[in-house]
């Protein structure tokens, strides 16, 4: 098999793009599709400062590697849930690429804990509030991304999703018929409110398998191990499902969850979106002044929930 580009030896087959490559045209191919999204989706240009969330994964560190590479001024937040061994290992992991590449283009990791803050890791915070432990991480993670976007006045949040990430939440979504999500799977997201920074998925047109190649062939060191809370979740079964398809028809996935990317930006398709419905009712949370549609937020009521349980289940002095 020879690639496609240059004749030399191919290391790698892409046959939904029907193309074979070597590593170089691989690594540009891989820049390429990047790049194309980031123009595309209008998401940021040279002079953004941007903020990478980073997990010790191989999508958000190859998304940060893309992005220093393509010479963006790109930091990174790195949030310890406090989960045993996964999280000691993908922190290594973080520390290790923010010491070596990411230093070598001047930028910076920021550490938020979650175990410091709440007292507790992400399982146990999880089951003192009785909560999943999934959406307990989920208003963390997204807490701590905006407080670290404002604090330290990044324009643009990005994240690692990728085309089998995307493809399997608009599956998702679709069987259930979640209207109200769907406008919200944009891989371009405005500022929820001003002096916020938007978000993006700059990595939306690159599979898995893609992604997991270009880590590999540029000697990323990430946690191959999944969280452990991830086990039986359905998204994981969705991404089966459409692996087979995609087996089956090449393509398969990136004419699902390109083709509504195409129809959602037609204009007629959504006259107000759920997005903007959204950002016209956001305020400032009343405790720590980030936005929210209620009076407080959901992170400042989860630690006031948090720190109630853990007071009430202190033994008498
Ligand atoms: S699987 Fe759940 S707990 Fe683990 S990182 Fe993802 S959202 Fe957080
Ligand atoms: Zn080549
Ligand atoms: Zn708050």
């Amino acid at each position: 098999m020879n690639c496609t580009k240059c004749k030399t030896k191919a290391v790698i087959d892409l046959p939904r793009h029907n193309a074979a490559f070597c590593k170089g045209c691989f690594n540009v191919f891989v820049h390429d599709q990047t790049a194309k999204a980031i123009k595309s989706q209008k998401m940021f240009g040279k002079d953004d400062r941007i903020l990478v969330a980073v997990s010790g994964g191989k999508d958000s560190l190859a998304l940060w590697d893309i992005l220093l590479k393509l010479g963006y001024k790109a930091d990174a937040l790195y949030v310890n849930l406090g989960i045993g061994a996964y999280s000691e290992e993908s922190h290594r992991k973080v520390t290790k690429f923010a010491e070596t590449t990411a230093a070598a283009h001047g930028a910076t990791l920021h550490v938020h804990t979650v175990q410091e803050e709440a007292g507790a890791g992400i399982k146990e915070l999880a089951q003192l509030i009785h909560r999943p432990a999934c959406s307990t991480c989920g208003t963390i993670k997204r807490y701590q991304f905006n407080r670290v976007a404002l604090e330290h006045k990044y324009d643009v949040m990005a994240t690692g999703h990728n085309l089998d990430d995307e493809a399997a939440r608009l599956l998702g979504n679709v069987l259930r018929w979640q209207e109200e999500y769907l406008d919200k799977q944009a891989p371009s997201l405005p500022a929820s409110l001003e002096g916020f920074a938007k978000k993006v998925k700059p990595l939306y047109r690159l599979s898995e398998r893609e992604l997991a190649a270009y880590s590999v062939l540029n000697r990323i060191d990430y946690i191959v191990e999944e969280c452990p809370m991830a086990k039986g979740a359905r998204t994981i079964l969705y991404k089966e499902v459409l692996n087979r398809l995609e087996t089956e028809s090449p393509g398969t996935k990136q004419a699902f969850y390109w083709g509504f990317l195409d129809k959602q930006s037609k204009p007629e398709a959504a006259p107000t979106t759920m997005a903007e419905r959204d950002q016209a009712s956001l305020h400032p949370c009343s405790v720590c002044q980030q936005p929210t549609t209620a009076e407080v937020c959901s992170y400042c009521k989860m630690m006031a929930r948090a720190k109630t349980h853990s007071a009430s289940s202190c033994p008498p002095v």
